[in-house]
């Protein structure tokens, strides 16, 4: 096993699937953060585990072409992004080949190329953003979470955010200090502004900002509104979510609306969707909308089809396919994005999608059940992936094809297992970068009936 504080000079072959190089020392594979592929570095180790340990660069000795000076003050510390470090070209590479890997280890598909559609945009990209409020030397902050950990590390201007996000935080922050509004507090579960949360409608421009709050109002109301309306561009929706829940949820059940309307709009793909603040919405929206592109391209609609949307959220998916298919039916846990998505149809003409609140696995159960035989399903899950139900339901029901949109590879690759050991087997994938500067990415994959 390695000694904490051991020091080696080596050459990293390689990322984990979080973006950390990876290198070599007496054989035990060592973590180290900020450094690219190729680069000799002098190694010290800081955590010394039984399997693998973590390092730190303490001195870099070769560096590599791709790398590049991180152009955010906050990159070293802030937990946001995890590539500043290093161009597009490498970051694009590294993604690629995160998708590859995943569905060629865990997956145990072999697929020669994997086509990937980078961003056209890394900055200002992101349409949502949620930010924890904490007690910082005395003073009311709101910013991101350092590497992994809870301390706060405070942000003037994230890249990755349009301003307005930014000029949204700044007012809430200012609101909060001028009234002496305690910032919450995770281990004694006192005080009370907990997050800020901020959505932008990147095609409308309505900007919706929700506080989230360990009670059940906050006081000054009338110089909040009046901040908020002065500094932000756009602003339509200003909301309170209560949550007094101990855990890291960041938005609570209940959500009352302050001042303006209850949700906000934007278009994706041709349509027009409201998105309360409960309901999903894929934060780059350019990039998502040439996934979803993709996806319908990989469902073969022909106008005759029945299609099942499970995790359908505010109805993107699910009403983006119903224009190509004879029917389309979403299935989504939270209620409020049920509401939206059935608003939603409404408001763009769709008569032929359906919706119900339900979780995935218990309502395709049902409809395998009832006899029912989708041409199509199509999946996209958070990141814990498809859960077994599921699993079981589309072997039950069969469909010729299953569209599967995942964030995160591994389940994914996990999912591909499981569905190609019996019916299935997979087609095509391709990955398409949502989320630029960061180590996540998103990809599409066509399981076809064998
Ligand atoms: N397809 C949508 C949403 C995808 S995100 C879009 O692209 O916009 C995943 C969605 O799954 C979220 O809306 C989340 O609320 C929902 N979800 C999480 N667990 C679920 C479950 N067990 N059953 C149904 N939906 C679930």
């Amino acid at each position: 096993m390695l000694q904490n504080g051991q020091l080696a000079e080596t050459v990293i072959s390689g990322y984990t699937s979080d973006g950390l190089g990876v290198c070599h020392i007496d054989g035990c594979a060592v973590f180290v953060p900020d450094v690219l592929r190729g680069e000799r570095c002098l190694v010290r180790v800081v955590h010394a585990g039984r399997n693998s340990a973590h390092g730190v660069c303490a001195k870099l000795l070769e560096r590599s072409a791709h790398r590049i000076a991180p152009d955010c003050p906050q990159a070293k510390h802030c937990g946001g992004c995890a590539l500043r470090h290093m161009d597009y070209e490498e970051e694009f590479a590294f993604k690629q080949q995160r998708v590859r890997d995943a569905l060629a280890r865990l997956g145990g598909v072999a697929l020669g190329e994997l086509p990937i559609t980078g961003a056209e945009r890394c900055d200002g990209y992101r349409n949502k953003a949620q930010y924890p409020v904490q007690t910082v030397k005395g003073r009311l902050e709101a910013g991101f979470y350092r590497r992994g950990s809870h301390a706060l590390v405070p942000v003037e201007r994230c890249r990755i955010l349009p301003e307005v996000a930014d000029l949204a935080r700044a007012a809430v922050t200012d609101w909060a200090r001028r009234s002496r509004i305690p910032a919450y507090d995770e281990r004694t579960r006192s005080g009370l502004l907990r997050h800020i949360f901020v959505r932008v409608g990147m095609k409308s421009g309505q900007v919706m900002v929700c506080l989230a709050v360990n009670g059940e109002t906050v006081p000054d109301r009338a110089l909040l509104l009046r901040l908020l309306q002065k500094r932000v561009p756009g602003l339509a929706s200003v909301q309170l979510s209560v949550n007094r829940s101990p855990g890291n949820v960041i938005l609570g059940d209940v959500t009352k609306t302050l001042w303006g309307e209850d949700a906000i709009d934007d278009e994706l793909c041709g349509n027009v969707f409201r998105l309360s603040a409960r309901s999903f919405y894929q934060v780059n929206r350019d990039q998502a909308e040439r996934l979803y592109e993709k996806a319908i391209e990989y469902a073969g609609l022909t106008g005759t089809e029945t299609v099942l949307d499970l995790y359908c959220g505010a109805g993107t998916i699910t009403l983006a396919m119903a224009r190509h298919a004879r029917r389309a039916v979403g299935v989504e846990l939270v209620a409020e994005a049920i509401e939206d998505a059935k608003q939603n149809a409404a408001r763009n003409v769709v008569e032929n999608a359906e919706f119900f609140c339900a979780d995935a696995g218990e309502a395709a159960i049902r409809f395998a059940e009832a006899g029912e035989r989708p041409d199509v399903i199509v999946v996209d899950p958070p990141r814990k992936g498809l859960s077994p139900d599921v699993i079981a339901a589309i072997e039950a029901m069969a469909p010729p094809r299953v569209v599967y949109v995942s964030c995160d590879p591994a389940t994914l690759a996990r999912d591909v297992k499981l569905l190609t050991a019996n019916a299935y087997r997979l087609d095509k994938a391709e990955a398409f970068d949502l989320f630029p500067r960061t180590s996540h990415v998103e990809t599409v994959v066509l399981l076809s009936r064998k």
